[in-house]
């Protein structure tokens, strides 16, 4: 008999590295998604661990939404590949909403919009450039795709949202390549929010250099003043814009995307969704239904999500403002759930502890403090610069939710508020704040 086989056990016999794709050697478990499990795991071993290391929606998804989904819990058929019907038109019906006006041919489902980023950047081959800080998954997926990644500077001053000069430098000095800029805004890991100038600004770069802008939108209903900014406004013509029911609709595991593309780019709309007929197929089909009613919206959803805001704005600034008693510097949050805070300014003394870096900072304040945190390295960040990303959503939302409605504006969420229902991240913060102030 030939022996077909024989290569295959050979090439087995020969060790895993071997044929491990080159790209993947070097890869770790995404950084946010491995504090999670670690922070799991430390509290199933005992352990009193305050969670703000992964970033989670701490609300429930509307009741409004989750009734849809159980009335549709037996849709058991592939829908289309691009989304189904009803979703892509209220999906642009939504953003028109916003001032975003691309038509339902021109949305894309997924299931979940991380994923919707690699297929992306799997079609479109260009650089990658990315604010320093920017969050942690961007940069792996460009790096498993081979693709080049220029990080661009930003400064705390600003809230470390990029300037428009630092990006038109970094395109003058090559000129003539393919290039994708990614914006987040509301920005995970800052909470800092674009003003439209700045938007506008960033717009007038991204053109004169042809730029491919993905404007990652996730956080966008989650602007704690409740407007809702985009470069698509300015730059529709060269922006996709990308969101999901993840951060807004408190429905991370039900794992839906959308992007949005104009006309000029329907080519790639093309390449996308022929790539996703090889891929992922078409995305959970009672979700599908279910996030029809999420993005018609309606009167329970505008209460949800102004409770919401409120919520985040009263608790991030509340936690910004205790750290900085710390001497800790922090922008003050705008949008979304997280803080970027910077202990640069107590170096010495975490210096004299053996603490040289973000990543070291995080462990000592988790085996330590009990506090999960990730390093400002993971975003981008050089790794002695003691910044770290906090995540303010380790508090029961529904119970948030059902008190702030009780508290009619414009009285706003005070202290016993967050005492009663955000106990848990003062206790956390404040827990941040005593460790540093222990003397060897
Ligand atoms: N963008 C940002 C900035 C995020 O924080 C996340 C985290 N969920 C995502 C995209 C991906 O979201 P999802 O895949 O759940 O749509
Ligand atoms: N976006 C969340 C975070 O930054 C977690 C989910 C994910 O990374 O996919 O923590």
């Amino acid at each position: 008999m030939t022996t077909t086989l024989e290569p295959v056990a050979a090439a087995v016999s020969s060790g895993p590295l071997d044929h491990l794709h080159e790209a993947l050697r070097d890869l770790k478990p995404s950084a946010t998604v491995a504090i999670n499990e670690r922070s799991a795991e430390l509290q199933r071993s005992g352990r009193q661990v305050f969670r703000l290391g992964f970033g989670q929606s701490p609300f429930p998804v509307p009741e409004v939404v989750v009734e849809e989904l159980r009335q549709h819990a037996h849709r058991k058929d592939y829908l289309p590949v691009r989304g189904l019907p009803e979703l892509r038109q209220a999906v642009a019906d939504h953003h028109r909403m916003l001032g975003i006006d691309y038509g339902p041919e021109q949305v894309l489902i997924g299931p979940g919009s991380k994923e919707l980023m690699f297929h992306l950047q799997l079609a479109y081959g260009g650089d990658l450039l990315l604010p320093s800080p920017s969050w942690v998954s961007y940069a792996p997926q460009a790096r498993i795709l081979g693709h080049r990644i220029e990080w661009l500077p930003t400064q705390a001053e600003d809230g470390w949202c990029l300037r428009a000069a630092d990006l038109d430098r970094l395109c003058r000095q090559q000129p003539e390549r393919p290039r994708l800029l990614v914006l987040n805004d509301p920005s995970n890991p800052t909470g800092s929010a674009f003003s439209d100038e700045a938007l506008e600004e960033l717009a007038e770069v991204a053109r004169r250099h042809r730029l491919l802008v993905l404007s990652d939108e996730i956080y966008g209903l989650l602007n704690h003043d409740g407007e809702h900014g985009s470069i698509a406004r300015f730059y529709p013509e060269g922006t996709i814009v990308s969101g999901g029911l993840s951060k807004w609709c408190g429905a991370g595991g039900w794992r839906l995307g959308v992007f949005l593309f104009p006309e000029q780019l329907s080519w790639l709309v093309d390449a996308i969704a022929t790539l996703a007929s090889e891929t992922f197929t078409t995305t959970s089909a009672p979700i599908q239904y279910a996030a029809v009613r999420a993005f018609q919206g309606g009167p329970e959803i505008d209460d949800y999500l102004f409770q919401s805001r409120r919520v985040l704005g009263a608790l991030g600034r509340r936690v910004a403002s205790r750290l900085r008693t710390a001497g800790v510097e922090v922008a003050e949050p705008r949008g979304g759930f997280y803080l970027f805070p910077d202990f640069s300014a107590l170096a010495e003394e975490l210096h004299g502890r053996g603490i040289d870096s973000s990543e070291a900072l995080c462990d000592r304040l988790l085996d330590e403090a009990g506090v999960a945190l990730l390093p400002g390295s993971d975003f981008g960040r050089p790794a002695e610069e003691l910044t770290v990303r906090l995540a303010y959503v380790n508090f029961d939302g529904r119970q948030a939710l059902e008190s702030a409605a009780r508290i009619a504006p414009p009285i706003p969420l005070e202290e016993d508020f967050l005492r009663d229902c955000c106990g848990d991240t003062l206790e956390a913060i404040n827990r941040v704040c005593d460790w540093l102030d222990v003397r060897d």
